[in-house]
């Protein structure tokens, strides 16, 4: 992913973050490159334990050091470089910049204020609002999540789970950043709840011309947000592509795996495929391509060497040693 584009938001470079554990080295991200355009929304997808949320948390500096460690890579979000700036200057970047909506709301909200006092205080950190702008401000942002704004003065205990995702939503969209990351944002909720919150959360991204990173292992939530997925495995982006491309001609064996391990309605197959074993531990990564103990095209070569990341297609990218030799 060498291209550069005058609208990016973020570019991620050669990320790499190590968890150093009892166990010993957890290698959660491996050399990983990503670029997020103006308006454009990216899937991160994978299985648990693939690096999603340390992508994300390293993009906030959030990860959390120690265990974590960042090994190497640059961070280019809106303009700066966030691995040289201060921790006050991040304290300013994160809000404002770039907000992030976790999988838990109930952790993320705070029991012992109002849910507008939450999103008031966002604004008046951020935006320097004085206290009866950013009420007002905070009323308003509510009404947008579809909340009554009268309702501002409740806790967090007072609302149903997908109300209180939205309060969450609606503190991440508080400062218009420019960034938003949802992490697994629907995970936490009832079905139903789940498709009237993505739907909202993609209507304000709209209307706000934002760029999102949408982190899910869910690829029907990938299909209904994206502009582009990126699939992660054992720590490194093994496919990457617009979403259109990467569902309709999919190149890698992962991808290929996760896509048959879904159920889709029309389908009559009566039985799921599922990807043969785990995701291996973080601890204990294959040598050669990480992949190859769970690939039914693995041959030896697979086994002793890792693929690069090659652009097949315009575009479309693929680390598989088959795409290397244009199989
Ligand atoms: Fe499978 Fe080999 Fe491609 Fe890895 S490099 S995905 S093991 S075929």
């Amino acid at each position: 992913m060498d291209k550069h584009y005058d609208d990016e938001v973020l570019r991620v470079e050669d990320l790499t973050v190590y968890y150093e554990t009892a166990e010993g080295t957890a290698k959660a991200v491996n050399n990983l490159d990503l670029v997020v355009r103006k308006g454009k929304t990216v899937g991160l997808v994978g299985e648990t334990g693939s690096g999603k949320t340390t992508t994300a948390l390293s993009i906030l500096r959030l990860v959390p050091d120690p265990p974590g460690v960042i090994k190497s890579g640059k961070i280019i979000l809106d303009g700066m470089d966030i691995f040289t700036l201060t921790e006050g200057e991040m304290d300013m970047v994160r809000g404002y910049h770039a907000s992030m909506i976790f999988q838990d709301p109930m952790t993320a909200l705070n029991p012992l204020m109002t849910v507008g006092d939450q999103i008031a205080e966002t604004l008046r950190i951020h935006e320097g609002l004085n206290k009866a702008d950013s009420v007002a401000k905070a009323q308003e942002m509510l009404k947008i999540v579809g909340i009554p704004p009268e309702r501002a003065k409740e806790y967090p205990h007072q609302f149903s789970g997908g109300m209180k995702q939205r309060v969450v939503i609606a503190i991440a969209l508080a400062c218009s950043p420019k960034l938003m990351i949802a992490d697994e944002p629907t995970t936490a909720l009832d079905v139903t709840i789940q498709a009237q919150v993505l739907r909202e959360m993609k209507q304000l991204k709209e209307n706000s011309d934002m760029s999102m990173i949408m982190i899910t292992h869910d690829l029907g939530i990938i299909a209904q947000m994206c502009d582009e997925v990126a699939v992660i495995y054992a720590g490194r982006i093994i496919e990457y592509g617009e979403l259109r491309e990467v569902f309709k001609d999919t190149k890698h064996p992962y991808t290929q795996g996760l896509l048959h391990s879904t159920i889709k309605v029309q389908d009559r197959r009566g039985h799921l495929d599922p990807i043969d074993g785990t995701v291996p531990s973080l601890n204990k990564l294959p040598e050669g391509c990480r992949f190859h103990p769970r690939c039914k095209y693995a041959t030896e070569e697979c086994k002793r060497r890792m693929p690069e990341l090659i652009e097949i297609e315009p575009g479309h990218y693929s680390r598989c040693l088959m795409a290397e030799k244009g199989e």
